[in-house]
């Protein structure tokens, strides 16, 4: 097997560990192929910056002209901090605070996309206050299943996420009464780390079916948002997402006209295959019938294993020994400390460096200080 990281092995050697190394020319690569292929029809992109905040990664992606979803005001600020227009800046979250709506009507963001008529009725009175009218859409939800971990799947009726098909009728009657705001767009996000098409299907078919209600209503709808949820192939960390058959799919069965915005939020799929989280091997362990292999990475820098069960593909890139199989785990006083559970890797001794891969969506801006330990810092390809 090629281990493409194999290259930057000696540098890797002299950094301390753990850290998150990012091979910018794989964003580049993944960026070109997201501009390209929705350009094509005309989508426009909002990266969710939740995937990745990295200062410089959110550099890179604001040279590439797309907007940024967010949400939170320190996202909001780092977004415009790093190149993102404001006005190509929306908002989101189920509970936007007052003083997080105050500092998005300051920065004057694109669009708040909103998720209940309690958050409705605070916009418009912050915004009265203000002295502004704040642009929203309507975060629905469709009541879709994702069918992906039960922690990102986002648009069932369960699910915190979204205002309830059911209300709409009056979400929109209360909304012809508010002064202060107005309505932009719908906007829907069903789920993460989603690799069925078919969702993506059901989704346009909803959109499609809500647009006909609105204009029942006599209600222009400028963006239509489909969300992010794009998933990767975390067995395969060199394999590019399925861009272009996700795009040409909400081309083709979105409706959409001239004077509409069709919009895609992706996070994960842009970021996560540029970035590994680098450890180094402290110990072998013997356990009755498991071999552990402990590295100086744990949950706090990387915690999607412990949260939602995922899969990273784990590489040796010290070794090409025989493979053998091992349980990796951190250092972390918590048995969910572990990174895979009897999986293969090259015979590995103390000291080898360790590549846990496609580490680069919800990786580090997900890392804690949990023991009081280091957060883990970031090393471009560019730079070694
Ligand atoms: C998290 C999120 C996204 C991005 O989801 P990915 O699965 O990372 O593509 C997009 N839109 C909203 C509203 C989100 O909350």
């Amino acid at each position: 097997m090629i281990k493409k990281l194999n290259k930057y092995l000696e540098k890797f050697k002299e950094l301390p560990t753990p850290f998150y190394f990012y091979d910018l020319d794989v964003l580049r690569n993944t960026l070109d192929i997201i501009k390209d292929e929705s350009e094509k029809y005309g989508i426009k992109i909002h990266y969710a910056i939740k995937a990745n905040s990295n200062p410089r990664i959110l550099q890179l992606i604001s040279l590439y002209g797309f907007g940024a979803d967010c949400v939170s005001m320190n996202e909001i600020e780092r977004a415009i901090s790093t190149g993102f227009k404001p006005k190509e800046v929306f908002f989101a979250g189920v509970g936007k605070a007052d003083k997080e709506i105050v500092s998005a009507l300051d920065a004057q963001i694109g669009c708040f996309n909103c998720e209940s008529v309690a958050e409705i009725e605070v916009i418009n009175s912050i915004a009265k206050n203000h002295a502004s009218v704040a642009d929203i859409a309507l975060r629905i939800n469709p009541n879709i299943e994702a069918h992906t971990h039960k922690y990102i799947t986002t648009g069932i009726e369960e699910s915190k996420f979204g205002i309830n098909i059911q209300d709409l009728k009056d979400v929109v009657s209360l909304i012809s009464k508010l002064e202060n705001i107005k309505l932009k767009g719908i906007h829907f996000h069903v789920g993460s780390q989603i690799d069925r098409m078919s969702v993506f299907t059901e989704l346009c078919k909803k959109i499609n079916e809500l647009q006909k209600w609105f204009s029942s209503q006599n209600i222009k709808l400028q963006i239509i948002n489909a969300g992010g949820g794009l998933g990767i192939d975390y067995e395969n960390p060199e394999k590019m997402p399925e861009f272009q058959q996700y795009f040409s799919l909400l081309n083709k069965l979105v409706d959409f006209n001239n004077d509409q915005e069709l919009h895609a939020e992706p996070g994960r799929s842009v970021v996560a295959q540029c970035g590994s989280l680098i450890s180094k091997v402290l110990y072998i362990k013997k356990g009755v019938n498991t071999c552990f292999v402990i590295i100086d990475a744990g949950m706090t820098d990387l915690i999607r294993p412990a949260l939602y069960q995922a899969v990273h593909k784990i590489e040796n890139l010290s070794s090409d020994g025989k493979i053998f199989r091992y349980d990796i785990v951190g250092p972390i006083c918590e048995s969910s400390d572990t990174f895979a559970k009897d999986t293969e890797l090259n015979e590995t001794s103390r000291g080898d460096i360790i590549a846990i891969r496609s580490a680069g969506a919800y990786g580090e801006v997900m890392a804690s200080r949990y023991n009081l330990r280091d957060l883990p810092y970031s090393v471009f390809s560019d730079d070694i």
